[in-house]
């Protein structure tokens, strides 16, 4: 919990609206976002890094609805994009192309093109086979596409393995040891202006000591190639930086900025941050109700209407979310398996969680603001929940419940 989402008489309040008139308003499942802790974790960014010249692209990976994106945009904000599809919200919600970079192994063609077109500030390049397409593209149209390599510093980030990015076994950047001839090779491509470098070794990130390591292993590259006449204008660090979603202790905004400024002391390139889960993770909760509680022979469950095609965090990467009531009542407290309707066993959104419920209860899955309904599907043929943004006391509808029609509108019958 935090000072945007909390009790008021037993009741939890996402800012001055109360969930359970959401949840009855608008139904569940339901994200819910708090417009103030949108505004206020990009404004600590801007603060933290507003002794120098930089730009905070948020990863859109993390949350890509519209209001959001149109939200950070407003604030100042450029993106981070990994496809095609996400550069064409940036721009529907009135993001600028110019504080767009690229990032992504499998950029096709048709992506380029379009980015091309949009005009972005950088491709983030990840392969030397990236590198020769990008210069062919660009060269048949005519243009000069902006690059940096993403450099995998073989850095731990010490974080769940799925989201660990910048070891030498992943399948992202370039290796660091193959990158200085690279740079050679891309400075001298014509189509091809080499602006920057670029690293980003994973998510999650609970202490400050791997952004540092591939900081400065970023700036040794950097120099050589600097010694070499390729002079680079920024340097991209990448997202990464950690939430406490239950007792996790990740370094503050201002901590993690001042650690990065500390290594880039009496460096002139201008800087970006690609932060994610930072500045969403913790603005955003999922609503859900209780259609059962089951007691079996060794454990109760609670079956809740939200479940893994909501939220998959859980059953990706075993993720804890805690799980508070909207109402708290008076009852007997028992441990809950908290479990979804999909026929999985997998679809469980918490494990042995201590409530106070009654059937019809809604609860709220707290931290689930990022990599939540991005990540989201139609497994089971479930329409996927709506999206409400509160600022202040006024709740607005941002993303309306999907309707089992429009799930199976592009499907034909063979006749
Ligand atoms: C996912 C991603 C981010 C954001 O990561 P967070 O952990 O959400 O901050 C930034 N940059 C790149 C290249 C990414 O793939």
């Amino acid at each position: 919990m935090n000072e945007y989402f909390h009790y008021q008489q037993d009741r939890l309040y996402a800012e001055n609206a109360a969930l359970d008139d959401i949840a009855q308003r608008f139904g569940t499942p339901c994200y819910v976002y708090s417009h103030a802790a949108l505004t206020d974790g990009y404004r600590q960014f801007a603060e933290a890094f507003k002794s120098r010249e930089h730009l905070i692209c948020y990863a859109v990976k993390a949350n890509s609805n519209i209001a959001i994106l149109n939200l950070f945009a407003r604030l100042g904000a450029g993106f981070d994009i990994v496809s095609g599809g996400e550069l064409q919200r940036v721009l529907a919600a009135g993001g600028a192309a110019n504080k767009v970079v690229f990032s992504g192994v499998g950029k096709s063609e048709a992506e380029m093109r379009q980015a091309l077109e949009a005009e972005i500030l950088c491709f983030n390049v990840e392969s030397p086979s990236e590198l020769d397409r990008l210069n062919a593209v660009a060269g048949s149209m005519g243009k000069v596409a902006a690059i940096s390599l993403r450099v995998n510093p073989d850095v731990d980030a010490k974080t769940h393995p799925y989201i660990s990015t910048g070891l030498k076994q992943n399948k992202f950047g370039v290796a660091y040891t193959e990158a200085f001839e690279l740079y050679r090779k891309a400075a001298a491509m014509p189509h091809l202006r080499v602006t920057g470098m670029d690293c980003h070794i994973g998510s999650q990130l609970t202490e400050v000591s791997p952004f540092i390591a591939a900081a400065e292993k970023v700036l040794a590259l950097t120099d050589r190639l600097a010694a070499a006449g390729i002079v680079l204008e920024h340097l991209d660090l990448g997202g990464g930086l950690g939430i406490r979603y239950d007792d996790e202790t990740p370094p503050s905004i201002a901590e993690y900025a001042q650690a990065l400024l500390g290594v880039l002391q009496g460096r002139s390139e201008k800087i970006i941050v690609e932060p994610g889960r930072v500045l969403v993770g913790n603005a955003g909760v999922l609503l859900t109700r209780i259609e059962y509680l089951k007691h079996g022979e060794e454990k109760n469950f609670a079956i809740v209407d939200a479940a893994m095609n909501d939220l998959m965090r859980p059953a990706l990467y075993d993720a804890y979310h805690a799980i508070l009531p909207l109402q708290k009542r008076g009852l007997e407290k028992q441990f809950y398996e908290v479990v979804g309707p999909i026929c999985e066993t997998g679809d469980f959104i918490g494990h042995g969680r201590e409530m106070a419920v009654d059937k019809g209860d809604a609860l709220a899955v707290m931290s689930a603001g990022a990599y939540g309904m991005s990540m989201s599907s139609n497994y089971n043929t479930r329409p996927r929940a709506a999206e409400v943004m509160v600022d202040g006391a006024v709740a607005h509808l941002i993303r309306e419940r999907e309707t089992v029609r429009q799930l199976y509108a592009a499907e034909k019958i063979v006749a």
